[in-house]
């Protein structure tokens, strides 16, 4: 085959129909260039980069992403279908068929400086993020679509509604800030909900919580009881002792986990490792 056959049938196969989008991969296509072209320009893409998306779909990103001309573009796509055709219609699409769910973040570090992209599917972004931002400290800088709440509470501060355990822990490794809101009108199918781009840089790795597992099992029974003080929530542990020590830190008895600060959680967190329960 000659390479202009080959570029014929690459364009006969990518203008075939795609199957049905899938409710299960979460696939809500963005079909507006300017919204596309909008997140690509937040991400900063240079000659040097190496860039990672997560769920390219039909490749509503991709273009813009080739045209900002980094080093390398790898995308990570769960649907055989979708993972298949990205080359055809991208040629410097390199897809990988991987489950983004099952990854192990800490091997980006391999990749200093990578630079993460993806119009999230909205029932796995919270989880993802969550694995993104503890697993990778040297990643270069993330901006990802997600359910517009989700970007609400990734990026709360405390003592709000929104701040909860995902906001203090994706927090406590990373700097979030919210980019701007999507309607549900560039997507097809289109979803019920509204979305929202943030952008996520990782904080040195100095600042970041130096025992995550005490972290993460604290956030979790901490907010599984959010409407309940400190006190009460840690009643085995919380002896006079914790308690000036907690003062130290500006945390009294009667807080409720949302008024904590990631790095007070941190620093809850390690105190509270050396204590057994009374
Ligand atoms: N980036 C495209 C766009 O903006 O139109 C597609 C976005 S769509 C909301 C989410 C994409 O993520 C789909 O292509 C879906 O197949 C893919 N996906 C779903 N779950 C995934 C997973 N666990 N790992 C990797 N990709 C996944």
């Amino acid at each position: 085959m000659t390479s202009r056959q080959r570029a014929h049938a690459s364009e006969g196969r990518a203008g075939e129909a795609y199957a049905p989008a899938k409710r299960s991969l979460g696939q809500n296509f963005l079909v507006d260039p300017n919204i596309a072209a909008k997140i690509v320009s937040r991400l900063g893409i240079t000659a040097t980069d190496t860039v990672i998306e997560i769920g390219p779909g039909r490749g509503a990103l991709s273009g813009h992403i080739l045209a900002a001309g980094p080093r390398a573009y790898l995308a990570l796509e769960k649907d055989r279908e979708l993972a298949a055709r990205l080359p055809l219609a991208h040629p410097g699409a390199h897809p990988a068929l991987v489950d983004a769910l099952r990854l192990d973040w800490s091997r980006l570090d391999r990749l200093p400086g990578v630079k993460l992209i993806g119009n999230l599917p909205y029932n796995i972004a919270s989880p993802l993020l969550w694995d993104i931002c503890a697993g990778s400290a040297l990643f270069g800088r993330g901006v990802f679509m997600v359910q517009h709440e989700v970007a609400l509470r990734l990026c709360a501060a405390p003592g709000g509604r929104q701040y909860g355990a995902l906001t203090a822990w994706t927090s406590a490794f990373a700097r979030l800030e919210y980019c701007f809101k999507v309607p549900p009108t560039v997507f097809r199918p289109q979803p019920r909900v509204d979305s929202a781009v943030v952008a996520i840089t990782p904080l040195p790795a100095k600042e970041r919580p130096d025992d995550p597992a005490s972290l993460s099992a604290l956030l979790k029974k901490l907010f599984s009881l959010r409407r309940k003080q400190l006190a009460g929530i840690l009643k085995p542990f919380w002896t006079d002792a914790l308690a000036r020590s907690c003062a130290d830190l500006g945390i009294e008895a009667r807080d409720r986990p949302e008024v904590l600060s990631p790095k007070q959680f941190c620093a809850l967190g390690k105190l509270l490792k050396t204590r057994q329960p009374s």
